[in-house]
């Protein structure tokens, strides 16, 4: 190398988000510095073994000593806050504050995510809305900065009994998802482990001359929950129902405040079909778009359809996404190669 690596700033670095980013950034030669809550467990044992990769470990909240050290002469940050680590808007306030301060930044880019009630007579989502207010408080803040959307994970997909997307193993052997969401109103999807990072460092290598204010929809695929199924089926060869149900069963200790979401999310996307993005970037007309084309890929399913020039003409919410990175990885493959891996690392024998 003849000229120094760059040092890319993530928090909750063993996060599937944050993880994602620091494997392939290592992988091609920039040195990452990740804060987490504990070096114990197999992430944190992985990425402590990437070349350049450098692990703060302590907790977020009012800890401006830390954020100082995890921003020092960094020239890129990707910020993805939890819940877990308490009050996210004082976290998310406070790494904006220190990468500010810090003067070497670059490009920040921050996971964020809507808060419905700003966009139409929807509520809030409790572990969504703190983000955006975050998001405000970065752009008001003068960063040189964009804004990722993570659409819904692959994996969130398991057979143990968590709630909304646990694919329950029947005693046919076939599986069943029961959710709030309409049957055939497409959303968007995310395999957060395997498509983070290469479209977070594409977005690095384009710059915030490009990206500067955008929001970004990290989503590859848009599925309704019956195509769910039919991808696991196919991928499976088991038969796989969805069943739309209007109360989410909670069949487990939740962590605080998680009910309120799952209760929003009832009615958000039970009870109005409200559009998963609802922001004005993720339904606007794209250059080159094939007219009449919603949002969520089909014929106006999902959002609203805007007028332009030449008709009804629409971007897809996958668009960018798939323009910064092409090799993500599609639901069926999901189903296929990970979930029964997944399935059979937490202890459960149906694919065996
Ligand atoms: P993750 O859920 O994969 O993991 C979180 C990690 O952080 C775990 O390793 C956990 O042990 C650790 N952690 C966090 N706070 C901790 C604390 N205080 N003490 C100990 N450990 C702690 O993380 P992720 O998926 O990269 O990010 C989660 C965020 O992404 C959430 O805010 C969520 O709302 C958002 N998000 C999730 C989805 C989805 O479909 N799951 C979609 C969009 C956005």
């Amino acid at each position: 190398m003849t000229h120094p690596r760059k040092t890319i700033a993530v928090v909750n670095a063993t996060g599937r988000q944050a993880a994602s980013l620091i494997r392939v950034a290592s992988a091609v030669g920039y040195a990452v510095r990740g804060q987490v809550h504990s070096l114990k467990g197999i992430i944190a044992e992985e990425l402590q073994s990437l070349p350049n990769v450098t692990l703060i470990q302590g907790p977020l909240l009012n800890n401006v000593e830390l954020m100082d050290d995890l921003f020092r002469g960094a020239s890129l940050a990707f910020i993805n806050t939890t819940s877990q680590a308490g009050d996210e808007v004082a976290i998310g306030r406070a790494l904006a504050d220190a990468a500010k301060r810090a003067g070497t930044i670059q490009h920040y880019v921050y996971s964020s995510m809507p808060d419905h009630s700003v966009h139409g007579p929807w509520p809030s989502l409790p572990l969504w809305a703190c983000k955006f207010t975050v998001e405000n408080y970065v752009r008001q803040l003068g960063l040189p900065a964009t804004f990722v959307y993570a659409g819904i994970y692959n994996n969130n997909f398991t057979s143990l009994p968590y709630p909304l997307f646990q694919m329950e193993l029947q005693p046919d052997g076939s599986f069943e998802w029961r959710a709030p969401f309409h049957p055939d109103i497409p959303l968007p999807w995310l395999d957060a482990e395997h498509d983070v990072g290469p479209a977070v460092l594409q977005i690095f290598k384009d710059g915030p001359k490009k990206w500067h204010g955008h929001r970004i929809a990290l989503t590859f695929e848009t599925l309704s929950p019956n195509q769910v199924c039919a991808a696991f089926s196919r991928a499976l060869n088991r038969r796989c129902r969805y069943v739309q149900v209007p109360k989410i069963e909670i069949k487990v200790p939740i962590p605080a405040g998680y009910r309120e979401q799952l209760e929003g999310i009832e009615v958000l996307f039970g009870q109005l079909n409200a559009p998963y993005f609802p922001q004005e970037e993720f339904t606007r007309p794209a250059a080159g778009s094939p007219k009449g084309l919603g949002p969520y890929g089909g014929k106006g399913a999902g959002a609203g359809m805007m007028q332009g020039p030449g008709g009804v003409i629409s971007m897809r919410l996958t668009d960018e996404a798939r323009h910064l990175w092409q090799g993500w990885r599609d639901m069926e493959e999901y189903a296929r190669e990970v979930f029964p891996v997944e399935e059979e690392a937490n202890g459960l024998d149906w694919m065996l």
